[in-house]
């Protein structure tokens, strides 16, 4: 866990799917801009930006790190002092957990359930088959993987809020992977909100969160999609008010092993790396949480899918990258997204 301080520069993170745009101060900026706090932190695997503006913006940078290394510890089903630990070692019982856990899980479960199951926190032991929590990666046998699925039971997941447990069905294993970054996030604004801080941006690797509908000086925010083919370069701009902006993409995470590649988000129907016609997708919604959750189940649904799921269910906007070439943009999103790129056509279906 680090941090390192940045003054005020023009910072971009590179390789993360969502990168803001920041202007950085110039030597005819206002006081109030010049207001700017920054902090680079590593934790949950990510290089992570915040910025805060305004004069409790030092203490609010604070707050947020403390959220975020807190969520870290308690969500990461590989430490043995966290509730995720302790909700799959004592699988098949009751076991007492923190209220960020509770939380998170009832996200995590009412997408599961508005998702199809397409989000599905009980892929833990899928997603370490094929290495991506060790970082050995491997291709596993089918039947190990039915083996995995047979076993797996999210439906039987329970959570008894009154009493601040969760039940883990025997043979199941979570983590909320998936949702993780969106919730830290989402808390971490809070966190900063708290610290009296009325402008802020966060950038959790492909998680963005905004507080306020404006930085200080007026202006809407910035978030760049990036092209999944070229890390470096956007395939547009959104210019957004107070939102959560989030993208699941094969390209953030995956292995190649026989000129095949293996992408970190998993198909629950077979137990394979989704291998559809999306190269990414980012959602635009208020929660962080369910803005990381849906990113990751439209992801596996594949293009058509997640369209329908946008028609049915509505409350968030997207923007679709597909294998072939195009960017779909929700109509909600219509005004406030920006082209950016000559490789690709742009969609922009009436619903
Ligand atoms: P995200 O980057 O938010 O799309 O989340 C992907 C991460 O969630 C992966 O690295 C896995 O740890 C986990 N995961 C993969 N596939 C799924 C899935 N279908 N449902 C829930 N979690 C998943
Ligand atoms: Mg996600």
């Amino acid at each position: 866990m680090k941090r390192i301080k940045t003054s005020c520069k023009a910072l971009a993170l590179l390789g993360s799917s969502v990168v803001i745009m920041l202007t950085g101060c110039s030597a005819g900026e206002s006081p109030a801009a010049a207001e700017k706090h920054e902090a680079q932190v590593f934790a949950m695997d990510t290089v992570m930006l915040f910025t805060a503006y305004g004069e409790h913006g030092a203490e609010a940078l604070t707050a947020a790190e403390e959220v975020i290394y807190a969520l870290e510890a308690d969500l990461d089903p590989a430490n043995p002092g966290g509730s995720v630990y302790a909700a799959n070692a004592g699988a098949g019982q009751y076991v007492p957990v923190s209220e960020d856990c509770i939380n998170i899980m009832s996200t995590t479960m009412e997408q599961y359930r508005a998702t199809g199951g397409a989000l599905d926190p009980g892929l833990y032991a899928v997603v370490q088959a094929w290495g991506f929590i060790s970082g050995e990666y491997r291709v596993p046998a089918q039947t190990e993987l039915n083996g995995l699925l047979a076993e797996k039971n999210t439906e039987g997941l329970l959570i008894d809020e009154a009493r601040s447990a969760v039940y883990v069905p025997a043979g199941t294993a979570i983590s909320f992977g998936a949702v993780g970054k969106g919730y830290a996030a989402q808390k971490a604004v809070e966190a900063m909100a708290a610290a009296g801080v009325e402008s802020a941006i966060l950038s959790l690797g492909g998680n963005v969160q905004t507080l306020g509908a404006t930085k200080p000086d007026g202006s809407l925010w910035q978030v760049a999609v990036t092209d999944p083919r070229d890390t470096g370069a956007y395939v547009g701009i959104l210019t957004i008010g107070e939102a959560a902006v989030v993208t699941s993409g094969g390209y953030q995470r995956f292995f190649e092993q026989d000129g095949v590649t293996y992408i970190h988000i998993i198909d629950p129907a077979d137990g394979w790396p989704v291998d559809n016609d999306l190269l990414s997708v980012t959602v635009v919604t208020e929660d962080g949480a369910k803005a990381d959750a849906l990113s990751t189940a439209l992801f596996v649904m594949g293009a058509e899918g997640a369209l329908a799921h946008y028609r049915a269910e509505g409350g968030f906007e997207m923007v679709l990258i597909t294998q072939d070439g195009r960017v779909i943009v929700t109509p909600g999103l219509r005004d406030s997204f920006g082209e950016r790129s000559g490789e690709y056509s742009y969609e922009y279906p009436e619903k």
